[in-house]
């Protein structure tokens, strides 16, 4: 175990730091490894982001994206530098599992293990722990453990707030979910005061698709989408074939199940995607929605309240199946 004093005192002198995050990363996962790693390299630590898979093109414009390791690329790399380590930092994750076999490699490593995080019931492999469950955002952990915890807010520079600002709008859906509180605003108010240019982080996020991206949001809107009304609760479905078809890339689906979730009466929404080794599913909730639940106890997987992700080794009509025998436990809730 560290204390924040041994860890401060470690930080004060050069070292070999790997950052990692969960498999496909997010707006968040990337953006917290990468305002952290700009904050350390500050310091002349040799710090390493090692990403356990590729991710979505609309990150790739992050301050120092061209550092980043993905494992499944560079996995000899990978593992020289996790094995070499005196500190690894894990963001925005809490069990090893999410990091795939990385999680072997990193659970054996002498490095000390800090982890940054703000989902439920954290597994414990960490010496040292900044973990809020309220926060919006893992990048609103980071900003916290840089001003208050470490206190060098100065070291806070355009590329650090530009990163933790990504992270924080795609975490809160763009400022709009209940944990967006007003110390969340503080905080995104002072990283643009540090050189976060809103307008262009959102231009750079938001409108970046490409013409296949709005055709297959289209296709979805039109032929996959199923609405329940009984149950308050909306599916998009999309098969294999339809993914090859519309030639859809690593992060074109991030953010359609939220379509589903947009219509007035739906308080639950399902996007269940067949990829070529397993089918995943994205559910999103409003209000008290515990759409978690649903992905922990039936598809292997987790997340917060109202955004959650699982997946199955079942087939897409199976999981379909599944998901409509799941909803009459939840229907009280649902019709809330
Ligand atoms: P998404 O639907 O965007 O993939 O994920 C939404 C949220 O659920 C994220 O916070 C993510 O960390 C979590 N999540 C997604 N997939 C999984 C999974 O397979 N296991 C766990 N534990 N959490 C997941
Ligand atoms: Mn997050």
């Amino acid at each position: 175990m560290l204390d924040l004093a041994a860890l401060t005192e470690l930080l004060a002198s050069p070292k070999k730091i790997v950052i990692t995050t969960h498999h496909k990363p997010d707006g968040d996962a990337m953006g917290s490894s990468l305002g952290l790693y700009n904050y350390l390299i500050q310091q002349g630590h040799h710090a390493s982001v090692i990403a356990p898979t590729d991710y979505p093109a609309f990150l790739s414009w992050l301050p120092r994206n061209g550092d980043v390791i993905i494992y499944t690329e560079q996995a000899e790399k990978s593992a020289a530098l996790i094995a070499d380590a005196d500190l690894i930092f894990c963001l925005d994750f809490n069990a090893l599992s999410r990091i795939n076999e990385m999680g072997v490699l990193v659970g054996e490593s002498k490095a000390y293990k800090i982890m940054i995080d703000h989902h439920l019931e954290p597994q414990d492999f960490d010496d040292y722990r900044h973990w809020n469950i309220n926060a919006c955002a893992t990048a609103q952990l980071i900003y916290d453990f840089i001003v208050n915890e470490l206190h060098h807010r100065e070291l806070i520079n355009a590329d650090v707030a530009t990163c933790l600002y990504t992270g924080i709008m795609t975490d809160s859906a763009s400022f709009r979910l209940p944990n967006t509180t007003s110390t969340v605003h503080r905080i995104v108010a002072d990283l643009i005061d540090m050189g976060a240019v809103n307008w262009r982080i959102h231009e750079l996020v938001y409108n970046s698709a490409t013409e296949n991206r709005l055709r297959f949001l289209g296709h979805c809107l039109a032929n996959c989408l199923e609405v329940l009304p009984e149950y308050h609760t909306a599916i998009i479905a999309v098969n294999n074939t339809d993914l090859h078809k519309y030639d859809v890339d690593t992060g074109d689906t991030e953010g359609i199940v939220n379509y589903a979730l947009s219509m007035a009466d739906i308080k639950l929404a399902a996007f269940i995607v067949e990829r070529s080794d397993r089918v995943k599913l994205s559910l999103r909730s409003k209000g008290e929605f515990p759409a978690n639940e649903i992905c922990k106890k039936y598809f292997d997987g987790g997340g917060h309240r109202n955004a959650a992700g699982g997946h199955s080794s079942n087939t897409l009509e199976q999981v379909i199946q599944q998901f409509k025998t799941i909803l009459p436990e939840y229907k009280k809730l649902l019709n809330q």
